[in-house]
């Protein structure tokens, strides 16, 4: 009876099964989330209204439970639920279904024969999002919203090993604003950082969903292009030239014209790791900033 109320109480799911795997006790929060009430489920097959829980490691931990006494654990990292309920605050969240812990363990009768089964399920929605937003957090620069330089290596990385593997193209473009300082210089740093947001927005809608943008450094861009090879990379940056040349950039009221030199490079098989196909953009771009305003390929 005061089990029961307090089983009721706690804000976490609590179920209990017999060795048939037969639902035993059902507790109100597991009422509330799936909206099957005690008295619907109690006497039944869990499977019954769980179907997706029929699967064979599932059904491992509930033997190693009933056979030696085992706890087993389901982290979130591994399994992100067991039960799909939908989560507490769905607008505030990216994910589809309560992010859950759930630990599952055994309940002896008096001579000590595990008689029942409990899992307990916890919510962890809320921490999952902080520390999916955490992650985000680390990739993106943060005056542009798009991502660092240290997410951008380390997917150029990955995708120059990838298109070692399957023999795809892959082509970097890297951008410099031309004359930036004298932006700053003449109008602020805010007019600047401004900038630098427009260009990095004009840019990015200018890219495939597959391609990855990146602010390198200061007022230095970077795309990754998979499956790009140089002549296609070679015209999007030429149209990435022209763009930016020919917009009317209006940052807090401020007219300005920029321009950009670009260094485009075509990863090759004999290019021993991803660090020469970056020092071959960075070279193009180099030679660009002679002239400036222009683009330069690597071949
Ligand atoms: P170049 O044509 O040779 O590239 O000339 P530049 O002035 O663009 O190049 P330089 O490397 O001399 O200066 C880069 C300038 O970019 C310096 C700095 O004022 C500006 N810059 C870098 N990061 C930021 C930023 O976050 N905000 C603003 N407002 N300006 C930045
Ligand atoms: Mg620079
Ligand atoms: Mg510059």
């Amino acid at each position: 009876m005061i089990f029961k109320q307090i089983a009721d109480m706690i804000s976490m799911g609590l179920l209990v099964l017999d060795e048939d795997l037969n639902v035993h006790f059902w507790n109100r929060w597991m009422a509330l989330h799936s909206n099957i009430t005690a008295d619907e489920i109690v006497g039944k097959p869990l499977f019954d209204f769980f179907p997706d829980l029929n699967e064979p490691n599932f059904l491992r931990n509930c033997r190693s439970v009933f056979t030696f006494g085992n706890f087993a654990f389901f982290s979130q990292k591994l399994h992100r639920y067991l039960f799909p309920f939908r989560p507490a605050y769905s607008d505030r969240t990216p994910f589809d279904f309560m992010q859950q812990s759930c630990t599952m363990g055994p309940i002896r009768s008096s001579d000590n024969r595990v008689q029942y089964l409990f899992l307990s399920v916890s919510d962890v929605t809320e921490v999952a999002n902080y520390e999916e937003q955490l992650v985000e957090m680390n990739r993106k620069d943060a005056l542009t919203g798009i991502y660092n330089r240290r997410f951008f290596e380390t997917s150029l990385q990955q995708e120059f090993k990838r298109s070692l593997r399957h023999g795809r193209a892959l082509s970097l473009i890297m951008i410099d604003l031309d004359y930036f300082k004298r932006v700053n210089d003449l109008h602020g740093h805010q007019v600047g950082d401004d900038a630098l947001r427009a260009f990095a927005a004009a840019v990015h809608s200018r890219l495939r969903e597959s391609d990855l943008l990146a602010r390198y450094g200061g007022e230095e861009f970077a795309c990754l292009l998979p499956e790009t090879n140089g002549p296609a990379a070679r015209t999007l940056a030429e149209e990435l030239r022209r763009m930016t040349e020919e917009t009317r950039w209006v940052c807090r009221e401020v007219e300005l014209r920029l321009t950009i030199s670009v260094g485009v490079a075509e990863s090759r098989p004999e290019m021993g790791g991803f660090e020469i196909l970056l020092k071959k953009a960075d070279d193009a771009l180099y030679a660009a900033k002679a002239g400036r305003n222009r683009v330069i390929c690597y071949n």
